[in-house]
């Protein structure tokens, strides 16, 4: 495994994590979370994501037996979480950016995980309702508390994220770390345009989510149905639609010949392309089997097939590189 800096902080991340988003709590078995849990410690990996508001706060409950009877030294394992989408949504308090939610939802949080401190903490969307300042107070007091070690955004504009660096500065208090966002070869503005001047100026790190952007870049779409998969899952019409647009299906085509001709799994490829970018701390894997996991685990021998030929063979078929 490699490990790369968080940013410009101390804290050192395998570059392939592994997150829980509807899979623990909701698609798999609480056997299989723990099976995945152990194959990707086994193999490295450091650092695994989850927020208060996956499977309504079940998927921190499952990572937290699982950290449990694993026996993990806290020492060898980065854990986090996030805050604004709630667990129980169901009060105007129970979600959004507050003090008051913010300071609740931690401690939700480390009850359910059933850890002491959150290694990462996340802001897990801009709230347009809490002034900035609250926010950057809220997560500063945590991390003065030792309730969390490190805060974060994700899904911010630049913008949004320079705010609340500019407010932390203010105030002489710790800014954001890292910030969460969607990377993969359909979704690139924000990691290659817009938060280029983050990563130059202020060190942003980054822990990059949906590498295969739900699945469809592992290629299996354009052979077989969604049975057995997330897309087959109840409320998730959206989710499914979003995933197998037509432009996307006729690309994830293209890139699978691409793979072929490389005698590589597209997953591997799709997930190499996002280590590529020097930008990218971790790449968050997502699983709901076991050998999905464990071919994506090797993705590393992969990198170096990744020559400029063959970028500039991935660029003519996506077409979504950014214009900087
Ligand atoms: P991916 O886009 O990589 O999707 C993972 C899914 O793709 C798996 O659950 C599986 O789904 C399928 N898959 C994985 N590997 C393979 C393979 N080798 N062959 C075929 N199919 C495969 O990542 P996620 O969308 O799961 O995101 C990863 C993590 O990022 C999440 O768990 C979460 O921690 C974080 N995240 C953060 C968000 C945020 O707003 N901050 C939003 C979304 C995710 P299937 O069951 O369908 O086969």
């Amino acid at each position: 495994m490699e490990y790369r800096r968080l940013g410009k902080s101390g804290l050192q991340v395998s570059a392939l994590s592994f997150g829980s988003w509807l899979t623990f709590g909701n698609q798999i078995s609480d056997n299989v979370a723990d099976e995945l849990m152990g194959v990707a410690y086994d193999a490295g990996v450091n650092f695994f994501d989850n927020a208060e508001g996956y499977a309504e706060g079940k998927s921190e409950i499952v990572m937290g037996n699982i950290i449990k009877s694993q026996k993990w030294e806290r020492d060898t394992f980065v854990v986090s979480s996030k805050v604004f989408f709630g667990a129980e949504r169901k009060g105007p308090n129970q979600m959004g950016l507050s003090r008051k939610h913010i300071i609740e939802a931690c401690h939700a949080a480390l009850k359910r995980l059933q850890v002491d401190y959150l290694d990462l903490y996340f802001c897990h969307r801009p709230d347009k309702n809490t002034p900035i300042e609250e926010t950057v107070f809220a997560m500063n007091t945590l991390l003065q508390q030792g309730k969390i070690l490190y805060w974060g955004t994700s899904e911010w504009s630049a913008v949004e994220i320079m705010e609340a660096i500019a407010v932390a500065k203010q105030y002489n208090l710790i800014g954001p770390t890292m910030e969460q966002p969607q990377y993969n070869l359909f979704e690139r503005n924000k990691l290659e345009n817009e938060y280029l001047h983050l990563f130059n100026n202020h060190g942003l790190g980054t822990t990059i989510w949906s590498p295969l952007a739900s699945g469809i870049l592992s290629g299996k779409y354009t052979n077989g149905g969604v049975e057995g998969t997330r897309l087959a899952l109840e409320g998730l019409e959206w989710l499914k639609d979003r995933t197998l647009a037509a432009d996307r299906m006729e690309k994830a085509t293209a890139l699978q010949e691409l793979a072929n001709s490389l005698d590589v799994p597209l997953a591997k490829l799709s997930i190499a392309w996002c280590l590529k970018n020097p930008n990218v701390s971790t790449v968050i894997l997502g699983a709901s089997k076991v050998p999905q996991l464990q071919e994506n685990l090797k993705v590393l021998d992969v990198v170096p097939l990744l020559t400029e030929e063959v970028i500039a063979k991935i660029e003519a078929i996506v077409q979504t590189k950014p214009i900087v």
